[in-house]
């Protein structure tokens, strides 16, 4: 029996130590430093290194790069079990070396980088020495790739970057950025003239990039391959936010059902009235879906490839905003008004939850996604009836009984009756 939906006793210790790990750790640091672990400032480096270096020690840094790309080679299905609890908690994603945007940009490297590159950013990217930024969406237009017009010029020994991006993650604190011209991806030093950091969103940047000037070997991949890698970039970063999505949802869950337990009104508990059972039931019927979802993904990406799951990549995308903001909700309002403050972190996750519809692709899009990729698996039924048409399939049915209803009377008739009372509601 092939179906198997248990954790190896070794790698459930490793997520108990994960789970403890951040409760007593990670929970703490982002209560009374928060944004320490992004910060160069020596004094929290101080409290933050350690922390990496006993999720080194435990094995359990930057899980999501297969062994071939140099990483411990896990997969994705265990990676999606560790960000269930990571999720759960701001900074865990850093300390464990698995945030985005670096992780797609280390992918990035690990995959299409020369020798060179990879030593050169892939390795201290992997040392969390340096941070990197994806800035691939332009002021006029996000979802559609063909609207993109930042280019890049060959001159002699160089390449001219001009363009505009807009919402690159990070991009103001980041030493490199990956930028996707028009004809390939490069890889641009903040530091380089030409690099313009607008002064807002400030934390989602618009930079623009005039004769920005790179030497030729910061090209990534092939020359014209941008869309390429970026398809390879979100694919993995899509399921990684769903994963972490899960996380958010169960937190959320928890809050919810503590609450329903400890607050009265009308003479019992809020748990016992009926329509807070229903958000209840609904929550946990939704979460549970998106996990298998999530989970079963993973798996068939550890068992075929990122491109080969894009459908299932893309249902847990859009599937995964509506249970955020479904079950963040749900659990707010069961908080009544202390929900709507920021005493608790259910406010934020409402907040946040359309951003998690539109990062990395719109849900309209990823739908499209789906349904396209469906409706390939079907054709149109031939002549005016669909394939499911009740008469058409009795009459094919009965001459499959030809022969016993011609010699049989009473089957014959009771055939007959049942005919007569299909056609009587229809
Ligand atoms: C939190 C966050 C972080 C991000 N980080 C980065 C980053 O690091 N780097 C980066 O390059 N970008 C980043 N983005 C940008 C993100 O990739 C874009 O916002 C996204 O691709 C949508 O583009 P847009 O905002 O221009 O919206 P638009 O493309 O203008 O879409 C707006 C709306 O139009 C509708 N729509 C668009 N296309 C279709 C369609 N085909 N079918 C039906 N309806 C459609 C939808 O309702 C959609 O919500 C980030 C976004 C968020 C929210």
């Amino acid at each position: 029996m092939a179906w198997e939906f248990s954790t190896e006793p070794e790698f459930q210790e490793q997520l108990d130590w994960v789970e403890e790990f951040c409760r007593t750790e990670i929970e703490p640091l982002d209560l009374v430093f928060p944004g320490a672990a992004r910060s160069r400032d020596p004094k929290l480096k101080a409290i933050v290194d350690p922390l990496k270096q006993q999720v080194r020690d435990r094995g359990m840094w930057a899980l999501f790069l297969d062994k071939e790309l140099g990483g411990p080679g896990y997969g994705q299905l265990k990676l999606a079990l560790l960000n269930e609890i990571l999720g759960k908690y701001g900074s865990a994603p850093i300390i464990f070396g698995t945030a985005a945007p670096d992780t797609g940009n280390m992918e990035l490297l690990a995959a299409y980088g020369t020798e060179e590159q990879k030593e050169r950013w892939l390795k201290p990217l992997m040392n969390q020495e340096i941070w990197s930024a994806y800035s691939m969406t332009e002021p006029q237009g996000g979802s559609d790739p063909n609207l993109f017009v930042t280019h890049a010029e060959r001159d002699g020994e160089e390449w001219v970057i001009n363009g505009e991006k807009w919402f690159t993650s990070a991009g103001s604190v980041a030493d490199i950025l990956f930028v996707m011209c028009t004809n390939g991806m490069f890889i641009v030093p903040r530091e380089t003239p030409g690099v313009e950091i607008m002064p807002y969103p400030r934390r989602h940047n618009h930079i623009r990039y005039a004769n920005v000037r790179v030497p030729l070997d910061h090209l990534l991949g092939p020359e014209d391959g941008a869309k390429v890698l970026a398809q390879r970039r979100l694919g993995g970063g899509r399921i990684h936010h769903a994963m972490r999505t899960v996380a958010q949802c169960r937190r959320a869950f928890d809050m919810m059902c503590e609450r329903a337990l400890s607050r009265q009104s009308h003479g019992k508990v809020i748990g016992e009235h009926q329509m807070v059972q229903e958000m209840i039931a609904d929550s946990y019927s939704e979460i549970t879906m998106l996990r298998l979802l999530v989970l079963w993904t993973a798996w068939t990406i550890d068992n075929s490839s990122t491109q080969a799951s894009r459908t299932q990549i893309a249902a847990c995308k859009y599937t995964c905003a509506k249970v955020l903001r479904d079950v963040s909700y749900r659990a707010l309002h069961i908080m009544g008004s202390l929900g709507t403050t920021n005493l608790t972190p259910l406010q934020a996750m409402f907040a946040g939850s359309p951003r998690m519809g539109i990062a990395d692709g719109v849900d309209e899009v990823h739908k499209s996604t789906v349904a396209r990729n469906v409706l390939k698996g079907y054709r149109p039924h031939d002549g005016l009836w669909p394939t499911e048409y009740l008469p058409a399939k009795r009459e094919e049915a009965r001459r499959k009984y030809a022969d016993l209803l011609r010699e049989d009377a009473e089957l014959a008739a009771y055939a007959e009756r049942a005919e007569r009372y299909a056609n009587s509601r229809s």
